[in-house]
């Protein structure tokens, strides 16, 4: 057995194996340490021929999902070895094999997997500075393909489907993206894979076979060389980690990336799209908001589309249609959505059913759902728009089906499916002739107990079971007396007798016979319906997916009509006019409806860039982040938060926002603010929308100021960006570029003076800020009086060396040349505010001491000294 575990462990050295033995799952040597510390299991040992004894933990069988899903999840692969013929018939060591690798972008247990998301894989290969990518969700039959030709591309396409677990070729592997990142923080198991997983012969190999086709034309693949290698290595690996024959992967979507607005990593974060910045929960998220999803299929939907906005204007207007339409027809729209409401995961159903491990109960789930479905078809028939049509065609009403599960398996089936009693009566003549013997054995059994109490006068002559002798006759010792002779006795007990009689053991043969049949013809039956059902896997995953997006669409629809959305109007030349725009989370989060309504105006002509300044609190961001969602809203297909809103097709969305997330990756706050600026100056086109709050807090205010003023220069020069941007600010300078720049506006957030204090407005209004009230705003926080008093003190003495004077007298650079900026040639001395300490001061000292004639002691007071007037 031991040499049987160590050939196998050899053959997946990667995992971690799981060896049946008995009722266990055991590891050995390392694996039994790695797991006993990961899941504080106790470690023993085994003696195994060597003069120690191997280490050795052990999970009990049945519970192996919950440990192994624990394993998973901490980015293990798990290769499962079971017996594989059943020791009761064994000859010698039980046959033992590898039937399942668990890995955490393969996984189908539905207990482990979230069913709102999907679990996706997915396989890079970096070939000649292209990277192809395919990626695949085994629990769903995904399986998508796609090419790129930079890795900026490739960490978007990443962004987009946080895949569980990447493989990779070694190229990828050592191209030098940076890997940590993916490992650590976006917590994604990453391993490189063998040559040969990448060679033609396989990866093209493995997709013909797979599909049954002879040119890679047919799956429409032709012009993805790179992508087809990916998605070829991506499908050998998936046979090799699950061992069956996939049957669920139907098909391959090939698609290219222009089709989806770019939105980077942190842009996700900052918008907050399907988790919050702070504590990761879909609460507060824009998901949280618009997922009234009814299905879990809808729901992986909406994710996709929150997380894949789309640009193309016919695109979006086909699914704005549908949702009007689906608001226009209100009650059918609620009608469909209470028949969604039952409906199960019909995607990972289908996937266990072609797996082979859906049980009767699944069946009868499967059942239930595709119930809701002509119902749904015939609602649907009374709608018009192009997408909904199109909904109501995909969507198979799988009558067939149903009629096979309702016809063939009871309502209520136990779990077990080796224990009969699945299978429907009058379903099949045999299992009702075999159940009829077993129930009128019973029946003939009470018949012969009677018969032999009158006969033998045994008044408490009882009929009994056990495993080891079958039927038996009991006659207790006060009636030992009355034994006939045709009783053969079996067995002595301390008060009675056990005995069988020819025509006792001839009845056992029936009935016994008849159960034993009867559960191998009910599995076979079950196995057949099921089979038959997997024949019609590409049907219902079609269906699987018309459910999904009408889910999707009905959900729009009503969130629409219940936060008093309105649907956007779309064009392509780059206007975003919204009026009475409102933030869909934030709006959520206040109580009474206190929520004020801003207008947001962006062109490109004189508005391309909105400089926003306003105290603290005011409310700049929440106003800048709620016109990059209303965009991405318009652009996903739903109506938005606003009176009314016409949205230029926006093609990549880019935030600057707040950096404290970030600190835990290394970077000083600075760094990495000035990284994502420089991400967004390169990257971003004329048809972006930028979000940028607060842009150069993280450094000196000179050296900030500067930084920010030159980053609105380059972003409102058409020739060298000019994209469409909200700026938020603290340096009240940046108001000045109004007047020198003419598609640079200044917007403030209303604020009203009472005394001492001040009251938000909220109300977004033109014009530059005079003040930025940050003491005020500390005063709100709780600072202590004496903090506030001495604050007051010291602004009024940094006033006097007030900046803007400096700021008026720049002259902007319009021609995007590089040009010495003007703030280098402002004279020092007029910034250097706490200047205090002559620095020639200290030189002149250090330049007089003669170091030969200190002691070691003087020296060192000396330093001490000069280092206190520093
Ligand atoms: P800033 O970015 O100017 O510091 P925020 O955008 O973070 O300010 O807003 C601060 C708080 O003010 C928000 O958390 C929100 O509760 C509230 N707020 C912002 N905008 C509005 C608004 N338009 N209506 C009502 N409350 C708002």
């Amino acid at each position: 057995m031991m040499q049987h575990y160590l050939a196998t462990k050899e053959a997946y050295k990667d995992c971690i194996l799981f060896y049946r033995l008995g009722d266990f799952y055991e590891m050995f040597f390392d694996d039994a340490k790695i797991v006993s510390k990961e899941l504080e299991l106790t470690l023993t040992g085994k003696s195994c021929g060597t003069k120690e004894r191997a280490p050795m933990c052990g999970v009990p069988y049945h519970a192996a999902e919950t440990y192994l899903n624990r394993l998973v999840k901490k980015g293990y692969k798990v290769a499962i070895c079971e017996q594989v013929e059943d020791p009761k018939t064994a000859k010698g060591i039980v046959k033992r094999d590898v039937i399942r690798i668990v890995t955490p972008g393969t996984n189908t247990d539905s207990q482990s997997l979230d069913e709102s998301k999907n679990n996706y894989i997915m396989c890079i290969v970096y070939v000649a500075d292209k990277y192809g990518i395919s990626i695949a969700d085994v629990s769903t039959g995904d399986y998508f393909v796609t090419e790129v030709d930079t890795e900026r591309k490739l960490l978007d396409e990443i962004n987009k489907y946080s895949p569980a677990e990447i493989i990779c070729n070694e190229a990828f592997y050592m191209s030098g993206v940076d890997l940590d990142d993916i490992k650590n923080r976006q917590n994604i198991c990453v391993s490189a894979l063998e040559a040969w997983y990448f060679s033609d012969d396989t990866a093209v190999g493995t997709l013909k076979e797979h599909f049954k086709i002879h040119s890679l034309e047919s799956i429409g693949l032709n012009d993805f060389a790179c992508g087809s290698i990916a998605a070829g290595s991506l499908l050998k690996y998936l046979y090799e980690t699950q061992k069956n024959s996939l049957a669920h992967m139907t098909s391959i979507h090939p698609y290219v990336t222009g089709k989806f607005m770019i939105i980077d990593s942190s842009t996700r974060r900052n918008l907050e799209l399907v988790e919050t910045l702070r504590e990761k929960s879909k609460r507060g998220s824009l998901l949280w908001v618009l997922d009234k999803t009814k299905t879990a299929m809808g729901a992986r939907t909406l994710r996709s589309y929150i997380e894949q906005p789309l640009i193309d204007k016919a695109a979006i207007t086909e699914r704005l249609d549908a949702v009007t339409e689906l608001n226009s027809h209100a009650i059918t729209r609620e009608e469909l959505r209470e028949y969604l409401n039952p409906i199960y995961d019909l995607e990972r159903l289908i996937t266990r059913v072609t797996y082979q491990t859906a049980n009767p109960r699944d069946l009868i789930a499967f059942k239930n759902s595709i119930h809701m479905l002509p119902p749904i078809k015939t609602l649907l028939n009374d709608f018009k728009s192009p997408l909904l049509i199109k909904i109501q065609e995909q969507l198979d009403a799988l009558e067939d089906i149903f009629a096979m599960i309702e016809n063939g398996i009871i309502e209520e089936p136990p779990l077990l499916m080796h224990d009969g009693g699945i299978i429907k009566e009058g379903y099949h003549e045999e299992v009702d002739r075999l159940r009829k013997a077993k129930t009128e054995g019973k029946q003939w059994l009470a018949e012969l107990e009677t018969k032999e109490r009158e006969k033998t006068g045994i008044k408490n002559l009882k009929i009994k079971f056990n495993k080891v002798f079958g039927y038996y006759l009991e006659v207790t010792n006060s009636y030992k007396e009355l034994v006939p002779d045709y009783f053969t006795r079996k067995q002595t007990l301390a008060n009675a007798e056990r005995y069988i009689t020819p025509e006792l053991k001839e009845l056992e043969d029936v009935i016994l016979g008849a159960e034993d049949k009867l559960t191998v013809l009910e599995y076979e039956l079950f196995r057949t319906i099921r089979e038959s059902i997997a024949a019609e896997v590409v049907r219902i995953q079609k269906t699987a997916k018309a459910v999904a997006h009408l889910d999707v669409l009905a959900s729009l629809a009503y969130v629409a009509e219940q936060n008093h959305y309105c649907r956007p109007k779309l064009n392509e030349n780059g206007t975003i006019d919204i009026k009475g725009g409102r933030h869909p989370v934030v709006e959520k989060m206040i109580h009474n409806d206190m929520f004020i309504s801003n207008d947001t105006y962006l062109d490109n002509h004189k508005q391309r860039i909105s400089i926003i300044t306003g105290p603290n609190m005011a409310g700049k961001s929440t106003y800048m982040r709620q016109s990059a969602l209303i965009v991405l809203m318009a652009q996903i297909g739903s109506f938005v938060p606003a009176d009314s809103a016409n949205i230029g097709i926006v093609d990549r969305i880019f935030t600057r926002v707040g950096a404290s997330d970030d600190l835990a990756s290394g970077q000083s706050t600075f760094m990495v603010e000035m990284t994502e600026v420089a991400n967004i100056l390169r990257n971003a086109t004329s048809d972006s929308l930028l979000i940028l709050d607060e842009i150069g807090r993280g450094t000196s205010t000179f050296d900030g100021l500067s930084i920010a003023w030159a980053v609105v220069e380059h972003i409102s020069n058409p020739k060298l960006l000019g994209a469409k941007t909200l700026f938020a600010t603290h340096y009240h300078e940046l108001t000045e570029l109004e007047g020198k720049l003419n598609n640079v506006n200044n917007y403030c957030i209303a604020v009203k003076e009472k005394g001492d204090d001040i009251v938000f407005l909220r109300k977004i209004v033109p014009g530059g800020a005079d003040k930025s009230y940050g003491i005020q705003v500390a005063k709100l926080a709780g600072l202590p009086d004496s903090v506030l008093e001495r604050a007051k003190v010291i602004v009024e003495e940094l006033s006097a060396n007030d900046i803007s004077d400096i700021a008026k007298n720049i002259q902007v650079d319009t021609a995007g040349k590089k040009k010495k900026n003007q703030l280098d040639e402002v004279d020092m001395t007029q910034m250097s505010l706490f200047d205090t300490v002559k620095d020639d001061d200290i030189i002149a000292e250090l330049g007089s001491i003669d170091i030969s004639h200190l002691t070691p002691i003087e020296a060192m007071n000396k330093l001490y000294e000069l280092q206190n007037k520093v």
